[in-house]
């Protein structure tokens, strides 16, 4: 039966471990797996990486747990903090590293004494103004932390660029400046554990901001994560990655096509030219984007043919030419290592970042 499947390179996924630690080789190498590990599946990515990188990071509790009872029993950060209905116990049970970004957060914790003390990372607000201390209360927080018996210590300590793929923003280079600030002002150096600052594009774009573990999300699955304009025009691939993913389907009907005729919904395109239309078996059921730019590209036997009429929930229609020989059961490559997502994304109005983790559960992924 012809559906859409995603094929995961996990070679690919150990490249680009082994890059990020050429590129900041002092630094420790966190794979971030967030959502379903941006749509490549959590929990044989997190198998396969689980000796390679040094920590594992997700944003949910949830989601840590799914991967401690998979097995993995190495350091495990929870990106997003925990929240008020996220059982401390649990956390403890489970050795989760758990980020601190409230006074709440601290009065709860260190409410309760537990078995175990909790690693924490003390997330500092250094320009994002999403989460985190910001640097002028951050130190007596900081040390209401290093106070608690419930807290492991030293304490680790962390910040998130918001703008590091934008090689000209001011703001990184004062944000990697109120990181050191902070840490300069704390005098027991002995509190302090691990630092880290830069995900996949402060760790490409900004050495100064390694310190001593990088956060590498995207580009861990060969994806850049600077955005595809016109004047930079740099796919992961560019930057020494490898696309981890390869999301294709196959061609279900090739039929001949006259001059003027339209195809699909909405009769949205017509035929300049007598052709060839292949039907293939993909579509916004599987995730793809529905308002994609008519023209987008597939891949068919290393070929590039535009997606004609509109994007359906099972099917797109692409023109394969006049004289095409083409047959059903031919395979067709949405996006992958000849086809870089970051260029599909372009067409679509959607990040790279999005198309990668939005395919829905009917694609079928199989590791290669
Ligand atoms: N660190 C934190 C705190 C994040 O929120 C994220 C993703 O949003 C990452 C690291 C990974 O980011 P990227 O995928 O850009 O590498």
């Amino acid at each position: 039966m012809s559906v859409a499947t995603v094929e995961v390179s996990l070679s690919a996924l150990t490249h680009n471990v082994e890059r990020f630690r050429q590129i900041a080789p002092k630094s420790k190498v966190a794979a971030i797996v967030k959502a379903n590990a941006y749509g490549h599946g959590i929990l044989p990515v997190v198998k396969h990486l689980a000796d390679k990188a040094d920590y594992i990071g997700v944003a949910r509790v949830s989601e840590a747990l799914a991967v401690r009872d998979n097995g993995y029993q190495g350091n495990l950060l929870v990106l997003g903090g925990f929240f008020p209905r996220d059982d401390v116990q649990l956390i403890v049970d489970y050795n989760l590293d758990i980020v601190i970004h409230t006074p709440e957060q601290i009065a709860r914790l260190c409410s309760l004494r537990y078995q175990q003390p909790v690693q924490v990372w003390f997330k500092l607000d250094t320009g994002m103004h999403r989460l985190g201390f910001n640097v002028e209360e951050a130190k007596h927080y900081f040390m209401q932390l290093a106070a608690c018996d419930s807290v492991k210590k030293p304490i680790n300590v962390m910040s998130h660029f918001c703008c590091a793929d934008n090689l000209e923003a001011d703001i990184t280079p004062e944000q990697i400046q109120h990181f050191t600030t902070f840490l300069n002002s704390i005098e027991d150096k002995s509190l302090i554990g691990l630092t880290s600052l830069a995900a996949s594009a402060g760790t490409l774009a900004w050495p100064e901001a390694h310190f001593d573990m990088v956060r590498t999300g995207v580009a861990l699955y060969g994806v850049s994560p600077f955005s595809f304009k016109d004047e930079n025009r740099k796919t992961g691939q560019m930057l020494g990655l490898k696309p981890a993913m390869t999301f294709k389907s196959e061609l279900i009907a090739v039929r001949q096509h006259q001059k003027g005729e339209s195809v699909g919904y909405g009769h949205i395109w017509q035929s300049p030219e007598d052709t060839t239309l292949g039907v293939v078996a993909m579509g916004y059921g599987d995730g793809y984007p529905r308002g994609i730019a008519e023209g987008t590209p597939v891949l068919i036997n290393g070929q590039r043919y535009p997606i004609v009429g509109r994007v359906a929930m099972d099917m797109i229609v692409v023109d394969l030419g006049p004289d095409s020989t083409l047959q059903s059961g031919n395979e067709v490559i949405f996006w992958g290592k000849d086809l870089p997502v970051e260029e599909i994304a372009h067409h679509s109005g959607f990040s790279p970042y999005e198309l990668i983790t939005r395919l829905t559960p009917r694609v079928k992924t199989r590791y290669v």
